[in-house]
């Protein structure tokens, strides 16, 4: 094993070798594409149509489904071609929101912050009914509660108290921080995993509160109860949702299920436990829609030109598929945003590109990186068998780009430290727009973990963290209002100037050593 590395590093610095010889950049593009991308961007236009225009983009829904014909046709407008809804596989059910009303009538009236859990079925009109606490820690304690449930209002035991926040919401990286990311070691070579144990007494307390929560599921279904209330994440009125009830269209029946606000859950809750009778009224509609359960996702294309090089792509993309609390906007309106304009401005600028750049819009991604693993799989390879196809050597780089509406502060180079060298150089125009590092880490979580798993060079941009994961990211406050102009005008520019060297290198990106058994992938 030792010798086989020291080979891959001798292999690696063969190619480092090239990569540390100075790396040119056509300073006079990157001009032209800073003037357009941060003097005249359509950035905000495009994340208003995916965001506000659009409605919640829940995979295969409706809302999701009006955001990639805007795209497609968005795309072709400014003079993309292949601009197309490519199929990746079967999803299941598309879903949505039709009406979300709730309210607590007695002991006097207030409407609640609360959020159908995707995926799960309406109250089928209006209903009226008193609010009763479950407490169950085994199938027989539910006993009690038999022939005692139908058309009444759930609500479970909770020890959570909602703490004053101490820490501003909106963060960005300090020097410091990035110095530490810069001075990080290289991650294992080859991609090495990590062994996952299935006896795991974790695994099995987990498998027996999933059970547990199957079982009282199943009790509340049969009861007929009229309305379940969980309590969401959250605070000050923000609700982070859940991944929600199963979208297959084998789904087994559940009830109606309200992720509801902190602040109104425990009042009832609290209420209740003192023995205050109280009655809510809730009319909650919701959709299911199984006419075409295929998932797609967004691609268009500049064609390259190069006869030699024409034929070898670049890929950059995110993300377009979002949970429904708000319209998604930071995750992943902002990313899917800033790709379109990086293709906008390359275009703008009149780029004839030697290598083809294709740009990809993902659906189910919140789901399990589906769109992006069905298009690997139908395009590079398979990460279970390693048996790779033609395209996969081909495919130069991808770019991701999927944490919120921060600026890009520089790039994880997921283990790829001979393409360091190179980023930096393609870095440096950007010093002073806050892009500096580039680290060797891994980042999980997101769409270029597909690319990483057959092999190929997949790259999430590091971003300033904001108030993604204190308020937006998958929450009830996701909206346009979260996003950064100015932030999003420098994602783009250094987005669309990373694509312009990429194409425009002599050599390709140089590459890991292939991935020696199936990576485990985390979403997040
Ligand atoms: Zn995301």
């Amino acid at each position: 094993m030792k010798l086989k590395l020291l080979y891959t590093c001798m292999a690696i610095t063969g190619i480092a070798g090239t990569a540390f010889a100075q790396e040119t950049v056509d300073q006079a593009a990157v001009q032209k594409i800073r003037e357009e991308g941060m003097n005249h961007s359509k950035v905000m236009e495009t994340a208003f149509y995916l965001t506000d225009v659009s409605g919640p983009r829940l995979a295969n829904s409706p809302g999701l489904k009006r955001a990639q014909d805007w795209a497609v046709n968005q795309l072709k407008t400014w003079g993309m071609v292949n601009s197309k809804l490519e199929p990746w596989g079967k999803f299941g059910k598309g879903w949505e929101v039709q009406k979300n009303y709730a309210a607590i009538t007695v002991p006097y009236y207030h409407a609640i912050i609360a959020i159908p859990k995707a995926w799960t079925p309406g109250t089928n009109g209006p209903i009226k009914g008193d609010v009763v606490l479950v407490k169950a820690d085994t199938t027989t304690d539910l006993d009690k509660y038999k022939g005692k449930l139908a058309g009444k209002i759930v609500i479970f035991d909770s020890q959570a108290k909602l703490t004053p926040g101490t820490k501003a919401d909106l963060s960005r990286y300090t020097d410091e921080e990035l110095d530490k990311m810069a001075a990080a070691t290289m991650a294992p070579a080859g991609g090495a995993r990590r062994q996952f144990d299935p006896n795991s007494p974790q695994m099995a307390a987990r498998r027996k509160m999933m059970a547990m929560r199957g079982a009282i599921s199943k009790f509340l279904v049969d009861e007929k109860v009229g309305l379940i209330l969980v309590q969401g994440r959250g605070n000050y009125g923000t609700t982070f949702t859940t991944n929600g009830a199963s979208y297959a269209d084998t789904a087994k029946a559940v009830a109606p299920e309200l992720e509801t606000s902190g602040e109104d859950y425990l009042r009832i809750l609290r209420l209740v436990k003192a023995g205050q009778k109280v009655t809510m009224e809730a009319d909650i509609k919701t959709e299911f829609f199984t006419n075409d359960m295929q998932g797609y996702n967004v691609v268009a294309e500049i064609p390259g030109t190069d006869k030699k090089l024409k034929d070898q792509v670049i890929m950059i993309g995110g993300h377009l598929d979002s949970w429904h609390g708000a319209t998604g906007a930071t995750d992943n309106a902002a990313g899917s945003a800033v790709m379109m304009e990086a293709m906008r401005i390359l275009k703008t600028i009149g780029f004839k590109p030697k290598r083809t750049i294709r740009i990809a819009l993902w659906s189910s991604e919140e789901q399990g990186l589906f769109g992006s693993r069905g298009y690997v799989a139908a395009h590079f390879g398979d990460p279970k068998t390693m048996v790779l196809k033609p395209e996969q050597a081909k495919l130069d780089a991808y770019y991701n780009l999927d944490n919120g509406t921060g600026k890009i502060r520089g790039i994880y180079l997921q283990g790829d430290s001979a393409a360091g060298s190179i980023f930096k150089e393609w870095l440096a125009p950007f010093k002073d727009l806050g892009a500096t590092t580039v680290t060797v880490s891994n980042t999980g979580g997101t769409d270029h973990q597909s690319f990483d798993a057959v092999g190929l060079p997949g790259f999430q941009f590091i971003q300033d963290g904001m108030d993604y994961n204190t308020r937006t990211h998958h929450s009830n406050q996701d909206t346009y209002d979260r996003l950064s102009e100015d932030d999003l005008k420098q994602a783009a520019t250094i987005v669309a100037s990373f694509v312009y060297n990429t194409s425009e290198r002599k050599d390709m990106i140089p590459r890991k050593a292939l991935p020696t058994l199936p990576p485990a992938t985390t979403v997040r």
